[in-house]
């Protein structure tokens, strides 16, 4: 097999961009209020990831001048105390969109946060409601990463429009509203899971692998086709420290089109995502409506750059 030049599609570029999107959306947003944008991250323990995820957002927040309130609550917290805390959120005007940092400490139940978030500052697009109207097509707050990767794609001038896309992990975050947004799209998308029989299978016959499941190392470049495109969302922590993704990167070079790195890739472009929704939230709550979402959808969309900037854009290979 003649190897290929492998592209690395780092995230930096397209959060870059999302950035002045952003400086814009949230001038509007200050003339139209008369207030600024806020998010509120709440905190149940210390979990570590929690606490990592808490502080990337606070570095981003920081580069876009959005205000950032850190709750905290004990490990021993009820579930009748986390749904009264996101309440006070859900009713505190100073409060522009919310998010509950997981993992929960384990006698907490996640539903808690869905049932009691307010659609209309549900950041991370989880509530019933968004993920409702995702489903359904209608104007939502999009889960951050998900969005963030298909604003990666879109900024590298990756066509979906009938792209066979496979999807590796089913979690209500990141792969489930995944396939959504590429179904969507107009991609034909194949949503694998832990039970998928013979996983390398369905990723052969994707020109597009994107990979959610938190097991480093889990697409190699014998699981996937020549000149496929690899988006990998996966953080994992290994024993030595280091921070990888779901797929192996040594294996890929030479197989696929491209990849993009962990860290790096993803990650950047979902935390300035993330910050546009809280953009878009605010401006929601202004009209009483998601609804309002479907006209700023246009403006929120991160600017594309020069084609000329790329050598080649990407091609997919049948
Ligand atoms: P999750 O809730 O644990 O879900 C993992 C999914 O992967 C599940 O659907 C599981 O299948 C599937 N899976 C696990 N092992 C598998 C295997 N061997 N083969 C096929 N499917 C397998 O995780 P998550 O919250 O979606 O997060 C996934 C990864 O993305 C993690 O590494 C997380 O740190 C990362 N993440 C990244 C970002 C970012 O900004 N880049 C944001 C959030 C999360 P079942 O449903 O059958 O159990």
């Amino acid at each position: 097999m003649t190897e290929i030049q492998t592209r690395v599609l780092r995230g930096a570029e397209p959060a870059k961009m999302l950035r002045q999107t952003i400086a814009s959306a949230k001038t509007l947003f200050e003339d139209q209020s008369g207030t600024s944008p806020t998010l509120a991250t709440l905190l149940v323990g210390s979990d570590a990831a929690a606490l990592a995820y808490r502080a990337s957002i606070e570095r981003t927040f920081k580069k876009v001048e959005i205000a950032h309130r850190k709750v905290e609550l004990p490990t021993e917290t009820t579930n009748s105390q986390l749904a009264r805390a996101i309440q006070a959120l859900n009713n505190d005007p100073d409060v522009t969109g919310i998010l509950v940092l997981m993992p929960l400490p384990k006698h907490l139940d996640p539903h808690v946060v869905l049932e009691n978030i307010s659609p209309l500052k549900d950041v991370d697009g989880i509530s019933p409601v968004n993920a409702g109207r995702l489903h359904l097509g209608l104007p939502s707050l999009k889960p951050s990463t998900p969005a963030g990767g298909l604003e990666l794609l879109r900024y590298y001038g990756v066509d979906l429009c009938g792209a066979n896309v496979a999807v590796v992990g089913r979690s209500n975050v990141v792969g489930r509203p995944l396939s959504t947004m590429l179904s969507h799209a107009n991609a034909t998308v194949t949503l694998c899971h832990s039970k998928t029989k013979n996983l390398s299978q369905h990723l052969r016959r994707a020109e597009i692998v994107c990979v959610a499941a938190g097991k480093p190392g889990l697409v190699t470049g014998r699981m996937v086709r020549k000149g496929a495109l690899v988006l990998d969302f996966g953080v994992n922590v290994t024993a030595d420290g280091k921070v990888v993704g779901d797929s192996d990167i040594a294996s890929l070079e030479g197989i696929a089109s491209a990849i993009t790195p962990t860290p790096g890739g993803t990650g950047p472009v979902t935390a300035m995502v993330l910050a546009r929704n809280v953009l878009a939230a605010g401006f929601a709550q202004l009209e009483g409506t998601l609804d309002a979402l479907q006209e700023l959808e246009a403006m929120l969309q991160c600017p594309l750059p020069d084609i000329s900037e790329f050598l080649e854009p990407i091609q997919l290979q049948d």
